[in-house]
């Protein structure tokens, strides 16, 4: 339903937070976030308000990080409950997923097949093992690879566990845009979760994926062909 992403130098966790607030006029069932740490990602996560996940994460106390991706899920396969709740995990990627992911029973067989274990009873999951399992140390060829074997709808915003930092964000049928900063960059599902931090923009077209890191936005086809897309100005007032 919503998704947010940081990064930055420091304090994504108020970033993505604030974010997910200023989303919550869409509506959703649950919420989580994943931190991004030099040694690894760190996931709290819980269903109803966000102001569950936040007493969630008053009791992790969590270090400070510079990176991060946040969702409010609106379930549409599985039932609100903690687990099903996004982020899901693999071993070596954490994601949040916008959307519905029509053939996820037969890659959930397929997956199974390989030998992962599944924990949740969402479409989206398939995708986190799909990409753990197409990854082979280049992430935007893992997601090239994995939306290649996808049908359905996906707004999406992923940690690599041995990328620290960086964000990689791709869009079909639901809509994701970028948050241009200095020294920092954002993602979101929708304006209102960016106007805080910046009005400078970029609407990822159908099939786009990117890579986003404090200083620096990479933009890719489906293809994984560097694209450019226009910067645009949002004009309107929150
Ligand atoms: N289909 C996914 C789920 O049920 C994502 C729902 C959403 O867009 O929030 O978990």
């Amino acid at each position: 339903c919503g998704i947010v992403g940081y990064s930055g130098k420091t304090g994504s966790l108020n970033v993505l937070l604030e974010g997910l607030h200023k989303l919550e006029y869409r509506g959703y069932d649950s919420a989580g976030v994943a931190l991004s740490y030099p040694d690894g990602i760190r996931v709290a996560k819980a269903q109803g308000r966000l102001s569950a996940l936040e007493e969630k994460l008053a009791g992790m106390h969590l270090p400070d990080s510079g990176c991060g991706i946040g969702h409010t899920r609106w379930a549409t396969h599985g039932a609100p409950s903690d687990v099903n709740s996004h982020p899901h995990s693999a071993a070596r990627v954490s994601l949040v997923h916008n959307g519905i992911i029509e053939n996820y029973a037969e890659l959930r067989e397929y997956l199974v097949r390989k030998g992962y274990e599944f924990c949740s009873e969402t479409d989206s999951e398939v995708l986190v093992k799909l990409m753990d399992h197409n990854y082979q140390g280049d992430p935007l060829d893992a997601m090239r690879r994995t939306l290649a074997q996808v049908r359905g709808s996906y707004g999406l915003a992923i940690l690599f566990r041995d990328r620290p930092g960086v964000i990689y964000g791709a869009r079909k049928d639901s809509p994701l845009i970028v948050g241009c900063g200095e020294g920092e960059n954002f993602l979101a599902s929708d304006i209102p979760a960016l106007l805080r931090h910046t009005r400078t923009y970029i609407a990822l077209e159908e099939g786009d994926m990117v890579e986003l890191k404090p200083d620096g936005i990479r933009l890719f086809d489906r293809l994984g062909q560097p694209v450019e897309r226009p910067r645009m100005e949002a004009q309107w007032e929150m």
